[in-house]
């Protein structure tokens, strides 16, 4: 079986221990590739292989316009090769094949957004208080970034971390999930086919406790970009402390999805079903939580829990799944740990709760489409990320109980409003204390828009503008025009 290696300053390399992780696929348990599993020997060495390339400049003062042209090349490459990449995400996480297609769309154009605004910050003059001077904000690389990605889109958060941080002249050590490392290390094959220089990216393969900990610990290491849970992102603000590095966080998000009595009926309940069941559940912008009014609730359930029963679970190559499994048994073990605290809470079980019976589901982390009625915002099922395919549904009276039920978490990643008074539904997303609201939609997200979240949900942006900002250090150059002695202490 073919191994999959790291790529520590231009050159593929086994972990130094010689240890080796099997890569499992979550719709069968077949293990579809041995992977190199470094530990923080390997992580140092790409740390001190990044460093090194920062501080000897080239990179850094390489033409933004030059930049911009290899991360577009990039993108050239992912697009020529977005079948290959699609299988393998397919093959690593068990999403459909039509989900890793759009993702691999979605990355091509990540890149080329960062590809394009690489050379158009050019940075500003200011007005400056003080007579005969010149004072002047440019942006600059922040140096050597550690960037940390989860299981659930394992390329797209990559590529949300490496792009803008190329683009803008960093060095960079990758690490994706020890569990679906496949299309990030397909894609530094691209990046050395596409010309990136020895030691500008760098990737280590190995588990958070040690390569994770390692990048977010070392002091050479000046920014740390992670996408993950609440729990591992609070250890690695503290171990980011050391150099008081940097951070930039994408947490998790348990998403209020408003339903107005006046919203067109038929596509709130397709967006609601496709919010909370898409990729079985394991998106950090899930509509895992609903929100009805109470004249269409009852007619609403009913119609969803409906269409929910006909979902169809199977194997993501097969063009009519609709959704695969959840990505491991331990993912597994918690959703169902959830809908047992969901029962024990008094809510109501509408469908769903348990595994699929058929024979050919058996291998793998299926579990169905599940939905709670009967919810109250103290429940624990309502207030924390469960990660999967579960949906709680409560109901409301008024706009005002609507908005402050929904910004009752400790989350703030994302939110939608459905309502055909779009007076009351801007409103509404006005209040909504979110990174994102959607009005009449749910789920769109794109290179141009930022993306991120308040409260525990994160900190700083990705996406946008605000992305490629992350990734650079502003200074200010005042210039003294004429010089002379100040006097004061003659
Ligand atoms: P996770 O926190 O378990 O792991 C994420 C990454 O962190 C992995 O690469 C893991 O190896 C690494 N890690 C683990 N322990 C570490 C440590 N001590 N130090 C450094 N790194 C460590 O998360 P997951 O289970 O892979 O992903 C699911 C979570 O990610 C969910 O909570 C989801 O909401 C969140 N997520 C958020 C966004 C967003 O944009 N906000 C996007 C995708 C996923």
């Amino acid at each position: 079986m073919e191994r999959k290696k790291m790529f520590i300053n231009g050159v593929w390399t086994d972990a130094k221990s010689k240890e080796t992780r099997e890569i499992i696929n979550p719709y069968n348990q077949e293990v579809i590739a041995e992977a190199a599993e470094g530990n923080r020997e390997d992580a140092k060495l790409a740390i001190a292989a990044a460093r090194k390339t920062f501080d000897e400049g080239e990179w850094a003062v390489t033409p933004a316009s030059e930049r911009g042209e290899l991360v577009q090349k990039i993108a050239e490459l992912i697009r020529r090769d977005k079948e290959e990449l699609s299988e393998l995400e397919t093959l690593d996480t068990g999403k459909t094949i039509e989900e890793s297609r759009a993702d691999m769309d979605d990355i091509a154009n990540v890149f080329q957004y960062f590809a394009g605004l690489a050379d158009k910050d050019g940075g500003e003059v200011i007005s400056s208080p003080l007579p005969d001077s010149e004072s002047r904000v440019v942006r600059e690389p922040v140096g050597v970034c550690g960037q940390i990605t989860p299981w659930n889109y394992p390329l797209l958060q990559a590529a949300w971390k490496i792009a803008p941080a190329l683009a803008a002249g960093n060095t960079i050590i990758v690490k994706p999930s020890e569990i679906t490392p496949l299309t990030t290390v397909k894609v530094f094959e691209l990046m050395e086919e596409a010309g990136v220089p020895n030691g500008v990216a760098n990737l280590v393969l190995g588990a958070g406790a040690s390569v994770g900990a390692e990048l977010s610990e070392n002091i050479s290491v000046d920014l740390i970009s992670f996408t993950g849970g609440i729990e591992t992102g609070k250890k690695i603000m503290q171990a980011a402390s050391t150099n008081v590095k940097k951070i930039a966080l994408e947490l998790g998000g348990k998403n209020p999805n408003i339903v107005f009595a006046d919203a067109d009926f038929d596509t709130a309940v397709d967006q609601a079903l496709n919010a909370v069941f898409f990729h079985a559940g394991q998106v950090c912008s899930a509509g895992s939580r609903l929100l009805i009014e109470e004249s269409i609730h009852d007619e609403f359930v009913e119609t969803l829990v409906k269409r929910a029963e006909s979902i169809k679970l199977g194997n993501g190559f097969d063009e009519s799944t609709q959704s695969g499994p959840l990505i491991s048994a331990e993912q597994r073990a918690k959703v169902e740990s959830y809908v047992e605290i969901g029962r024990q809470e008094g809510a109501k079980l509408e469908i769903g709760g348990k595994r699929p019976e058929q024979k050919e589901l058996e291998s793998g982390f299926f579990y169905l489409p599940t939905i709670f009625t009967n919810c109250t915002s103290d429940m624990k099922i309502v207030q924390e990320e469960v990660f999967g395919p579960v949906l709680t549904i409560e109901k409301f009276k008024t706009e005002e109980e609507a908005v402050e039920r929904a910004n009752d978490t400790i989350y703030g990643l994302a939110g939608a409003v459905f309502s055909s008074d779009i007076s009351k539904a801007e409103n509404a997303a006005g209040k909504l204390r979110m990174g994102t609201v959607w009005i009449n939609d749910f789920h769109p997200y794109f290179a141009q828009a930022p993306w991120g979240g308040y409260k525990q949900s994160g900190i700083g942006r990705e996406l946008g503008h605000a992305g490629l900002e992350e990734y650079t250090e502003t200074k200010h150059i005042f210039r003294n025009k004429k010089p002379e002695p100040i006097g004061w202490f003659e």
